[in-house]
């Protein structure tokens, strides 16, 4: 239906009036209904190749019997365990449908429409969406041009210059997705003890296993530190459980208890509660999908060194290259391919592609079919 047919628009929040739902990576199934094809590939999405935890596929799987009961709206296993992996009390924590979910608490919980947010230009999409469908006002600041950091990260010193009174919440992702970038220790540090009081400050760090890198920080050693320190947590990357929806925020515990407030009863179902608890005891498996990573990231490098692209250097499980050209053009050449990868010019970075780290066969697909689209 076109926009101006639609009567029911003036009755949305304004925040919502304004919103584009987020686009998400075309699905498998999707690409190969429309184009008649099969073996399509996706590398769009953030996904671990290799799955998850085989336990936590089995924990799942029995806990569909209970399935007929609600889940413990605490999520109390789930929780005790966590504590002990962060080495954090029980009433720090707070779980959410994803960390999606998380992230939106919080902004019902800080953000009104007399309130702004920071974040930065080509962060997460999500932090717009949420933002805006409480009426807040986003104040986004320019990222790295190169000359100061590395180009397209955030720009802590922008993001400060934004931060006033009416502030109350900053996001940072740690790397960033789509850019890949991330912040050291001491310069997020920094940052996050020159905030005045008044301003909660989420470090978003989704790809956190996965950043090998030595001046990469923790964020949640700091919460002790910094009580306005929000860190979230998923299991939809490294733990290969995306399409189960856990994610988790680490707080202070009176922010805990807020997010808690708005909290849906029961945002973790029960497969997805018990999935995730055994997912954490298998840290063999983890460091195996982390390993076979760095390698799949090493390998689209190289293949991007060859087809003489330059790209982001990422910290995460995807990566993205500069095609010289529209993004879209590619984009779509590579659907035809059966290759799916993510154009990334609503995060306006219009040239580039955002492709995940796949299987080794599916990198090499993809470069081969890059190399064949660019020729
Ligand atoms: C993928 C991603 C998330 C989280 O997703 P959930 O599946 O909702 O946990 C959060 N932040 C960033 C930066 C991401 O890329």
């Amino acid at each position: 239906m076109p926009e101006a047919d639609n009567h029911f628009l003036d009755l949305a929040a304004p925040g919502v009036r304004a919103l584009q739902p987020y686009q998400p990576g075309k699905p498998v199934t999707e690409l190969e209904r429309e184009f008649g094809i099969c073996n399509a590939i996706k590398l769009a999405s953030n996904e671990n190749p290799f799955g998850p935890a085989p336990a936590a596929i089995a924990a799942g799987t029995a806990a569909l019997q209970g399935i007929a009961r609600y889940p413990e709206g605490s999520g109390h296993a789930l929780v005790a365990r966590l504590a002990e992996k962060h080495d954090i009390p029980t009433t720090c924590i707070t779980l959410g449908n994803g960390s999606n979910d998380v992230l939106d608490l919080v902004t019902r919980v800080f953000l009104t429409p007399q309130h702004e947010a920071v974040f930065s230009r080509h962060a997460f999409a999500v932090y717009p969406i949420s933002v805006q469908a409480v009426g807040a006002t986003a104040r986004v600041a320019a990222a790295h041009d190169g000359s100061r950091g590395p180009a397209w990260g955030h720009d802590l010193d922008a993001m400060r210059a934004l931060v006033g009174d009416d502030t109350r919440v900053v996001f940072i992702a740690n790397p960033n997705n789509p850019t890949g970038t991330w912040l050291t220790a001491a310069e997020l540090e920094g940052f996050i003890a020159d905030l005045p009081a008044h301003v909660m400050v989420v470090v978003d760090e989704a790809y956190f296993e996965y950043v090998g890198m030595a001046d990469y920080p923790d964020a949640s050693r700091w919460l002790d530190k910094y009580p306005n320190l929000i860190v979230t947590r998923t299991f939809s990357k490294a733990y290969g459980l995306a399409g189960l929806r856990v994610g988790y925020a680490l707080s202070h515990p009176g922010v805990a208890g807020l997010l808690n407030r708005v909290r849906q009863p029961f945002n973790v179902n029960l497969v997805a509660q018990a999935a995730a608890l055994a997912a954490l005891d298998d840290d063999e498996h983890l460091t195996e999908c982390v390993r076979r990573n760095h390698a799949g990231m090493q390998q689209l490098v190289d293949g991007f060194a060859k087809l003489e692209l330059s790209h982001i250097e990422s910290a995460g499980n995807f990566v993205c290259v500069d095609t010289g050209r529209p993004g879209q053009d590619v984009y779509r050449a590579l659907l035809q391919e059966g290759v799916i990868v993510r154009p990334v010019d609503n995060y306006e970075m219009p040239n580039h592609l955002r492709v995940t780290v796949g299987r080794a066969d599916e990198n090499a697909r993809f470069l081969a079919a890059l190399a064949k689209v660019l020729a």
